[in-house]
């Protein structure tokens, strides 16, 4: 997908302390992936369904009003008597989106119907929703809810989403605040994933963006179910990554990052891997990377480099797979291309390795202040060989032959 970047960390990476190309970031997540795994299947009426009054247009407009009320008043008492008597299991999930609500502060939520339901009763309901200092505007959520009538007016019979699905929608969550970061936690994520080092990860991006005043949103999912559903991505496709950087809302106009922890890989890390993985991805939530249009050895590169820097790692063994890539392929020739990003074999570990050596030459050649003016000039649309000439007066072919002679010099 060369318009969706997505990058991948090598499997064996996760159990290492070799730290660069661990973590990932994936841009605009969704549009053309979301709800493949998550829509509810729609099921037509059989001839022997129960002959219950089909809910209308109306039953749910009254169904998004008494939600919107029962969440935006963090009710839920309220919002669990919406169900269907005979699912309690929905009742428990409504009223655990009504107390996350609480627990979380959000603001400005409304819940609006789509189509009228048809025959099947389903109907797609807009939830809009604001995490206070996180989330500038309001982000749609989807939920595609079974409406059923009753007796005593429309209730909920089964709870289903499109495309991304926050935590706090999902079940019960718990919820970690400092000055610097909100930690989102899925009730049952156990201990060695509950307390990811986010304020570390915060305090390493500032001491090279100093002015990145904005706090870091993480969700926690508990499996690898709810971390599909956070990022709205098939079953499995971003597996192998320990955590990504996404938006929520609208891709295209969307300010709101967040990383989102895999509880299968992140939960395998040293306390270095993770701290090293958290940094990498805060440094894209401080740049925007989802929105940049500079090339990904640039984004990736540098989001290395930021969460490297202090790392007490000999560089040699940060970069080994591209020494060892470099043993028996011959030394790099080029920056690594965006497919390098998308590849799930062995190159990609020495794409993000490639990637982190040329910023860290750049910083090295010129200072760090130089390699971050030099990153938000290519990030606000600058010409990369325009931009390394005047910076830096390199080229890529010589940055290429700077990062491939210090490589030469570790490889056999
Ligand atoms: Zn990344």
């Amino acid at each position: 997908m060369p318009s969706a970047p997505a990058d991948h960390h090598p499997t064996k990476a996760g159990r290492t302390p070799r730290a660069a190309g661990l973590s990932s970031f994936l841009t605009r997540v969704g549009s053309a992936a979301a709800g493949l795994a998550l829509v509810a299947p729609v099921v037509g009426c059989s001839a022997d369904a129960p002959a219950v009054a089909t809910p209308t247009a109306a039953d749910a407009a009254v169904v998004a009003q008494d939600l919107g009320d029962a969440l935006a008043a963090a009710d839920s008492g309220r919002a669990s008597a919406l169900a269907a008597s005979e699912a309690p299991a929905v009742a428990q999930r409504l009223a655990a989106m009504a107390a996350n609500v609480g627990r979380l502060h959000l603001r400005g939520i409304t819940v609006a119907p789509g189509q009228p339901p048809g025959p099947d009763g389903l109907v797609t309901f807009t939830v809009a929703w604001r995490l206070p200092g996180i989330d500038p505007d309001p982000i749609p959520t989807l939920l595609t809810l079974r409406l059923v009538r009753g007796s005593d007016g429309p209730r909920i019979l089964t709870v289903g989403s499109r495309g991304q699905t926050p935590l706090w929608l999902l079940g019960p969550v718990d919820v970690r605040r400092s000055h610097a970061a909100v930690v989102i936690v899925e009730g049952a994520a156990g201990p060695g994933i509950d307390r990811p080092p986010a304020v570390a990860a915060v305090r390493t991006v500032r001491a090279v963006l100093p002015r990145w005043s904005g706090r870091l949103a993480v969700e926690v999912p508990a499996d690898a179910a709810s971390f599909d559903a956070v990022l709205g991505v098939p079953h499995g496709e971003r597996a192998a990554d320990a955590a990504v950087t996404t938006t929520f809302g609208d891709p295209a106009t969307s300010r709101s990052s967040r990383v989102v922890l895999n509880p299968d890989v992140f939960s395998t890390l040293t306390p270095l891997g993770r701290r090293v993985v958290l940094a990498h991805e805060a440094t894209h939530v401080a740049v925007d990377a989802a929105a940049s249009s500079a090339p990904l050895w640039l984004v990736e590169g540098f989001a290395d480099y930021v969460a490297l820097r202090d790392v007490d790692v000999p560089i040699r063994t940060s970069a080994a797979d591209l020494v060892d890539l470099t043993e028996r392929r011959g030394p790099l020739d080029r920056l690594p291309a965006a497919r390098a990003f998308a590849s799930s074999d062995g190159r990609l570990a020495s794409a993000y390795q490639a990637s982190w050596l040329a910023c860290l030459t750049l910083a090295e050649r010129d200072g760090e202040r130089s390699l971050v003016r030099f990153y938000r000039s290519v990030d606000r649309g600058a010409d990369v060989t325009g931009a390394l000439s005047r910076d830096f007066d390199l080229d890529r072919r010589r940055l290429t032959e700077l990062v491939a002679r210090r490589v030469s010099t570790w490889a056999r």
